[in-house]
């Protein structure tokens, strides 16, 4: 912003610059210049913009990342991402949980079950991720989008028989179409393994594709067999899949679930700072939240008791949050439907599983505060919503509310981080992770995805009953410099792009 030098597109004033590395902030102005970061400064200085935004103290930060989204078909029935970028969110990752949107025929079952009545556009190739990301370019959402390779998806475009263990050719296939979708710009693999067919996988499969991966680049990011009395076994097994396939891990949504396990949190994260010690790159994301969200058939076996390992689910805890077939059970218990039937709660749950199949999610009371903020407290952590957008119902609060409850519970409140450090487990720690480079940090160069928000202020205001609310406090959101939300409010843009990842 020196004399003479050429005029800046954006220029953001008056700032308390959290610059995403976790340094305390400063108050100062930030230059744009044709979607990156030109000048930063320590002062308020004059410089020639075309636009200017003084924003009165509040804080410039880059823009949120969201590590662990489902949103793999959201980005493309609905652009806008309304309720992603008035959180703040610039971008994020989807095809996690073992899940993905390529290759198309095997992505069609899933994303016809969440958006039903919406035509999948085709994309093809032999993985389909490069035409998925060109899609993505060429009819871009508002905010940027990377994505992870589903395992189970792999599975069945790989195997005969996907509920079973692969034959050495089907493994090798397994193989090729990983690196494929690597080469095609997949910043890793993703992991279900409480859901077909990803949960048929031995860890063995699990570690010789993650060898494949090691050659090129990539990361393993897990929802991990067990999350509740099995979440030792389960961590000890995602380090594994790290160490012996050489490749960094990310542990997908750190919690104990269910009452017998609450607590278990402080060994879990012992166990990824000994795995880091030994100098294994192994992460966690979390949504801050007591409650986690799945689809009703994945949770049949916890609930009807017929599964004899891990969790047990109570009734009362499970509560249906979208149910296309029948809304009026949306917001109700299953222990509320088991009354109003007057059948058992178990056979509630199986009634409506096979009424409405995949398309039936709900929302899981299990865990506890405390845990929620040990975990969230350990510099391990980094922030993932995992919502997922669906056209009707009550998705759970985190689709909406995740960062802004982070940054206002969480850090001003409560005071569990400091807010340098919570924008940090949003910001320049998840781009360093999943590989997303020039993102993450304001810094000269960097490109321009920004947020405003004022911290005295931000703050969720998505609920359990009524979860589709915009947050408080995000003042604007700039995504490749371009505005998305202006004043608190969406500008129709969408500027976004696709994220490639380490195979270019
Ligand atoms: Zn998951």
């Amino acid at each position: 912003m020196k004399n003479g030098s050429p005029r800046l597109d954006l220029l953001i004033r008056n700032a308390r610059i959290v610059d995403g590395t976790g340094a305390p902030s400063f108050t100062g102005s930030v230059g744009v210049r044709g979607d990156r970061i030109v000048a930063i400064e320590p002062s308020d200085v004059e410089a020639e913009a075309t636009a200017t935004l003084d924003v009165d103290g509040r804080v410039l930060s880059p823009g949120f990342i969201d590590v662990h989204s489902h949103d793999d078909f959201a980005v493309v029935f609905e652009p806008e991402m309304g309720f992603k970028v008035e959180q703040g969110v610039t971008s994020e990752i989807v095809g996690n949980c073992g899940i993905g949107a390529a290759p198309h025929e095997c992505a069609r079952g899933f994303s016809n079950a969440i958006f039903p009545g919406h035509q999948l556009p085709p994309w093809n190739g032999f993985a389909g991720y490069l035409d998925y990301l060109d899609y993505l370019d060429e009819n871009p959402p508002s905010l940027n989008v990377g994505t992870l390779a589903g395992h189970g998806v792999l599975r069945q475009a790989a195997m005969e028989n996907p509920r079973g263990a692969p034959s050495a050719g089907e493994l090798s296939r397994l193989r090729d179409s990983l690196r494929c979708a690597l080469e095609e710009g997949a910043v890793g693999y993703s992991s279900g393994l409480i859901y077909d067919p990803s949960r048929w996988a031995t860890t063995e499969e699990l570690v010789a594709l993650a060898r494949e991966m090691s050659r090129t680049g990539g990361l393993y990011a897990t929802h991990m067999r067990d999350e509740s009395r099995l979440l030792l076994d389960s961590v000890a097994e995602a380090i594994r899949v790290g160490s012996e396939g050489g490749v960094p891990v990310q542990i997908s949504h750190h919690k104990a679930s269910g009452r017998a396990s609450w607590g278990l949190v402080h060994d879990s994260l012992r166990l990824i700072e000994e795995a880091r010690a030994q100098g294994g790159d192994v992460t966690a994301d979390q949504y801050p939240y007591t409650a986690g969200s799945t689809i009703l058939s994945a949770v049949l076996g916890w609930l009807t008791g017929e599964s004899d390992e891990g969790l047990r689910m109570e009734p009362c805890d499970v509560v249906i949050a979208s149910n296309p077939d029948d809304p009026s059970l949306e917001g109700l218990s299953i222990a509320d439907i088991a009354r109003q039937w007057e059948i058992a709660p178990a056979d509630v749950a199986r009634r409506i599983v096979e009424q409405g199949q995949l398309r039936v999610w709900v929302v899981l009371h299990t865990m506890c505060e405390d845990d929620v903020q040990t975990v969230l407290r350990h510099p391990t952590t980094m922030i993932g919503s995992d919502g997922i957008q669906t056209p009707a119902g009550k998705p759970h609060p985190r689709l909406y509310g995740t960062f802004p409850r982070v940054l206002g519970r969480y850090a001003r409140d409560l005071a569990i981080l400091s807010l340098e450090e919570a924008v940090r487990r949003m910001t320049s720690f998840p781009a360093e992770k999943f590989g997303l480079r020039d993102r993450g940090t304001i810094r000269v160069g960097a490109h321009a995805d920004l947020v405003v928000f004022d911290p005295e202020t931000i703050a969720d205001t998505a609920t359990w009953t009524d979860p589709r609310r915009a947050p408080e406090g995000i003042r604007h959101v700039f995504v490749n410099e371009t505005s998305v939300v202006r004043d608190g409010a969406h500008t129709g843009a969408r500027p976004g792009r696709s994220l490639r990842g380490p195979v270019r």
